[in-house]
């Protein structure tokens, strides 16, 4: 396994690969990876002659007083996981080399990124999709794997991809949780023990609607009121927002079906969490 921390270097050897008519599996991640990850990095592995892992604490998508200086980070650990799951290549640049002195272009998807996360962390999908971006025009992936954790920026990617024509699969992948049912996140390393505890409420809310829902309550008013009460049965939690939205478009809905998407961003002392779940899925 190589790392690399040179764009020029990178792109150099992508073309290279592709030249000699080799694919390339990217998956985009800011490290401390955990199985969510790996999930990924395995699935690209069995799609593609190459494996490019890209481990970037991307600074364009957090805001002012957001947590970029104290996002965890451990490349030996990363490293571990990387190789176990088979990836060719780790593409670790710096700050500077991404976004040197004088940058100025920015990629931009426009009503998708409105809602959930788009409105409580504004500026953070145009950093997202520039950074894909330009990941994409360095390692000129076949195929590159998001998680549908974060569900609307999966969204967001594959209109990117589709309205800019980008010569790349996006693919989809579950969510991994832990045993307890709380998903996986680098982020979740900074919950104390019963911070920990107080997270499953996001999980217990899935399932919760999802069961009302079951049971034939389609009102998607009806449906968040249930998640925000088992939410606040929890001293603590901040709700950021609980919303029931159409699984594609992302638009508001009254009434659910089996392809609505319940997105859940609610804060545990000072971490913010998200999750979500398709109605009719299983989560
Ligand atoms: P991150 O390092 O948090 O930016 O995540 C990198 C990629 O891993 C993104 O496509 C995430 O959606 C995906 N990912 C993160 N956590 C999970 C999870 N628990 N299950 C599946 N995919 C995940």
């Amino acid at each position: 396994m190589q790392i690399i921390e040179s764009v020029n270097e990178m792109q150099q050897l992508s073309l290279k690969a592709r030249g000699e008519g080799r694919s390339i599996a990217l998956v985009p991640t800011m490290g401390y990876l955990h199985e969510g990850h790996a999930s990924l990095l395995r699935e690209g592995r069995s799609r593609c002659d190459l494996l490019i892992t890209s481990i970037f604490v991307n600074p364009t998508q957090f805001g002012a007083g957001e947590d970029f200086e104290k996002y965890p980070r451990d490349m030996e650990r990363d490293m571990t996981i990387a190789a176990a799951a088979g990836v060719d290549i780790i593409f670790a640049p710096k700050g500077e080399e991404m976004y040197p002195e004088g940058y100025q272009s920015w990629v931009n998807v426009d009503k998708l990124t409105l809602p959930l996360c788009g409105a409580s962390r504004p500026g953070h999908f145009r950093g997202v999709t520039t950074v894909v971006c330009k990941l994409f025009n360095i390692i000129q992936p076949s195929v590159a794997l998001f998680g549908r954790k974060d569900y609307q920026q999966l969204a967001v990617i594959r209109r990117m991809t589709s309205d800019l024509n980008m010569a790349v699969e996006i693919i989809g992948m579950p969510i991994v949780r832990e045993a307890d049912g709380l998903a996986m996140s680098s982020r979740n390393a900074y919950l104390s023990a019963e911070e920990r505890q107080k997270a499953l409420c996001l999980n217990r809310a899935l399932h919760g609607v999802r069961s009302a829902f079951r049971g034939g309550e389609l009102s998607a008013l009806a449906l968040r009121r249930l998640a925000t009460e088992i939410i606040e049965k929890e001293t603590s939690p901040v709700i950021d927002y609980i919303e029931l939205r159409d699984g594609t478009t992302l638009e508001e809905v009254a009434t659910t079906d089996g392809k609505t998407l319940l997105a859940l961003a609610v804060r545990v002392g000072r971490t913010r969490l998200i999750d979500n779940c398709l109605l009719g899925d299983e989560c």
